[in-house]
């Protein structure tokens, strides 16, 4: 963790992340893939890297980043409990075909430039 860290911290001028409760999360349903990987330790520990080498470390609302199409805005995605497992999905309304991380990816990403850049508030809308 901590050379990933300090990679991604080196490589990037601003990292984004999701604002994931892994606390509430490691109660519920996935709860050994988040403990196991070890989130919030990670997060902590990318945010004192980046303050360190000088890049923009933020954490965004990622409530509907899963769900909503990064091409149309769309809130086309799998939902709900039962929608975790399926990790491609096609909009229905542009046509992307979507890995589910990558998509939700890209949305929080959307959201940290959005508010870096002054503009709306943080948040999938
Ligand atoms: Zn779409």
């Amino acid at each position: 963790m901590h050379q990933l860290g300090t990679r991604l911290a080196r490589e990037y001028g601003a990292i984004f992340v999701g604002n994931v409760n892994a606390s509430a999360l490691a109660k519920g349903l996935h709860s050994k893939s988040v403990l196991d990987a070890g989130w919030s330790t990670f997060r902590t520990m990318l945010r004192y890297k980046c303050a360190a080498a000088g890049a923009w470390f933020d954490e965004v609302d990622e409530a509907l980043s899963s769900q909503t199409c990064s091409c149309c805005g769309a809130r086309t995605g799998p939902k709900g409990v039962a929608g975790l497992g399926i990790r491609e999905w096609t909009c229905s309304h542009c046509g992307t075909i979507h890995d589910r991380d990558r998509n939700a990816a890209r949305n929080i990403l959307a959201v940290g430039r959005d508010r870096l850049a002054g503009g709306r508030q943080a948040g999938i809308t």
